[in-house]
């Protein structure tokens, strides 16, 4: 086989390479006018480059290409020769293979670091890689040999790839050539002959940026029902932004409350795409298009992106101050309601907005909190529940709020597929429910059974009824399906009965059975 005929070239990329400079997937929905000041940008827009030893903060603000420390592109050439570096929009510092080099088989490496290269975090959280890889040869196959992937599960979930960053492709299971493990990380070998382009964008999962996201926000700025708010600012100074969406012509008192928050992990896109979905659905042609939601009952809180520092730098689990999970520090201060000042602020943005909301009213109802698991493929999306129905202590409400759960996730089913959403235990042992530091406890902490208050995870594996892999389109997809359940859902609110229609079974038991794994 040609490729035992390795050429003298090895490149390593030591990952996360970042590419925030996103133009991704067809604008649809935006204007050619937006279309034309995003190419106008484009033009204008200089790539930086870095030194490797750039500090963190001195990409403050920069929502172009960055290149840190752990995303430094190296590639070795045995023989004496030139090494070009081209810099372009997207990329920073990918060096191009010289002319020799690009007959034949190349053959790439990712070798995967830790978030801001802190090497006391857990190894599994090495779950994201987006690469860009020029002068590839069309005509053979191209190896890109991943070292160190944290996936949680024996198997790897299916990278994808891209010639323009705006249609997406997954790889076929028979393109992994090879796949070997052990303690929990994944060496595993893409072969692949890409036929459009020599310029090929590889990643994990389908990319979601922080310009992703600035570009979608713009197309929302004139949407009667749409109100843009800046609630806080990232630890480099990034904005947090809180999109309020609601019929404005109706007085909010007589309305409840959805929270939704996002992107807490840097790596889990598809909590993105559901987020631009849920958006998308309810701001529809001035939400013509979302008839099966009564935006006179409701309004929606949604923050699409918490820590924007993480994603920026390409992540995947913490902000550049690596200790942060951000998951984990709603660190309770002198009651259950205030939190200690210390906090990151991308926690304290939101849990001001919260607080601030709920002063002013109407009541939340329901509180969600989005994420995309890592864990075997074959697991689709689920809600995640830190109650089981023997949690005696938490009484009365903690049955509630856990049949709450469970009826939420029912009617997100009833929209998504039946089968594909999931009640699963909290699997974090040791520690009382009420002593985590999750988001969700806090809202379990102070409202109970009032608010549904759950995490939902979005699966980048298989999905749907006909086990295919999931795309970037059903993630959004998954995201109507929230913003319809939501509003069943506050129909079962206010009339108390949240079983009527949905309930499979009567017995708790089988209803378990039914969701859970
Ligand atoms: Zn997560």
């Amino acid at each position: 086989m040609k490729l035992a005929e390795k050429r003298n070239i090895i490149i390593v990329i030591i990952i996360s390479l970042m590419i925030a400079i996103n133009p991704l997937y067809s604008q649809k929905g935006a204007s050619s006018k937006s279309k034309k000041s995003q190419k106008d940008k484009k033009k204008t827009e200089k790539v930086q480059e870095k030194k490797k030893d750039t500090e963190v903060k001195e990409e403050k603000k920069t929502d172009e290409v960055q290149e840190t420390k752990k995303s430094t592109v190296v590639r070795e050439k045995k023989k004496a020769g030139a090494i070009k570096s081209k810099q372009s929009p997207g990329a920073t510092n990918i060096l191009e293979p010289d002319d020799d080099s690009m007959s034949g088989t190349l053959e790439w490496k990712v070798v995967l670091k830790d978030d801001n290269g802190n090497v006391n975090l857990p190894e599994r959280y090495r779950t994201w890689w987006y690469i860009r890889m020029d002068g590839v040869n069309t005509n053979t196959p191209t190896r890109l040999n991943i070292e160190g992937d944290g996936f949680a599960g024996k198997s790897i979930v299916l990278p994808v790839y891209s010639y323009d960053r705006i249609n997406w492709h997954r790889f076929k299971p028979e393109n992994i050539v090879s796949n070997t493990g052990a303690e929990g990380l994944y060496n595993y070998t893409i072969e692949h002959i890409y036929d459009s382009s020599s310029t090929v964008w590889v990643a994990r999962y389908y990319p979601y940026s922080v310009s992703k996201l600035d570009n979608f926000l713009k197309t929302l700025e004139k949407n009667p029902f749409v109100k843009i708010e800046k609630i806080g600012e990232s630890n480099y100074g990034r904005p947090i932004n809180m999109v309020s969406i609601t019929d404005p012509k109706v007085d909010d008192k007589t309305k409840k409350r959805i929270w939704v928050h996002s992107r807490t992990h840097p790596s889990e896109t598809g909590s993105s795409f559901a987020v631009e979905g849920l958006i998308r659905y309810l701001t529809g042609k001035s939400c013509e298009g979302c008839k099966d939601v009564d935006l006179s009952k409701l309004i929606f809180n949604i923050v699409p992106m918490i820590n924007p520092d993480g994603v920026a730098l390409g992540n995947a689990r913490v902000t550049p101050d690596s200790s942060y999970d951000l998951e984990r520090m709603w660190l309770r201060g002198e009651n259950d309601f205030d939190l200690k000042n210390d906090i990151p602020p991308e926690i304290s943005a939101i849990h001001q907005a919260i607080t601030n909301l709920n002063k002013k009213g109407p009541e939340f109802i329901i509180a969600l909190n989005l994420h995309s698991k890592n864990a075997p493929p074959n697991w689709r999306h689920f809600l995640y529940s830190n109650f089981k129905e023997e949690n005696k202590e938490y009484g009365e409400s903690g049955d509630s709020l856990f049949k709450k759960q469970l009826s939420f996730a029912r009617l997100l089913s009833n929209y998504y597929c039946m089968d594909t959403i999931r009640v699963r235990r909290s699997e974090e042992a040791g520690r009382p429910m009420d002593k985590k530091l999750f988001p969700e406890v806090w809202w379990w902490l102070n409202f109970k059974d009032k608010v549904m208050a759950a995490t939902l995870e979005t699966t980048s594996g298989i999905d749907g009824c006909f086990e295919e892999w999931v795309t970037f389109k059903d993630q959004e997809y998954l995201g109507e399906a929230i913003a319809k359940a939501s509003y069943q859902y506050y129909k079962y609110y206010v009339s108390g009965e949240y079983f009527k229609y949905e309930r499979p079974v009567e017995n708790m038991e089988e209803l378990m059975k039914f969701y859970l794994r």
